[in-house]
């Protein structure tokens, strides 16, 4: 597994850091997504599920912007995203 950190951010925001405690099981894409670090899970949740977001690059490569944008559908199937990471210390 390469150390894939680019893009400057914590690495336990960057997909395959992390265990999933709820994966996404809207379908195959999502997950898939984070994996290969398309689609990236922020700590911060929203009720009990992770925020999810996405790096948009513009046509060069460079980064839209250097925040990631929210998502709270998934961009292929379009269900609400539900998903939630596993955290060592999660107690309820
Ligand atoms: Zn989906």
């Amino acid at each position: 597994m390469s150390s894939n950190n680019k893009l400057g951010m914590n690495h336990d925001h960057v997909g395959g850091h992390f265990k999933w405690e709820i994966e996404p099981k809207c379908c195959s894409m999502l997950k898939d997504a984070v994996d290969e670090q398309f689609v990236f899970v922020s700590n911060f949740t929203d009720e009990k599920f992770n925020q999810f977001y996405i790096m948009p690059l513009m046509a060069n490569g460079e980064l839209f912007r250097s925040d990631g944008l929210p998502i709270h559908n998934c961009p292929w199937c379009g269900e609400k995203i539900r998903a939630r990471k596993l955290y060592d210390s999660a107690k309820g």
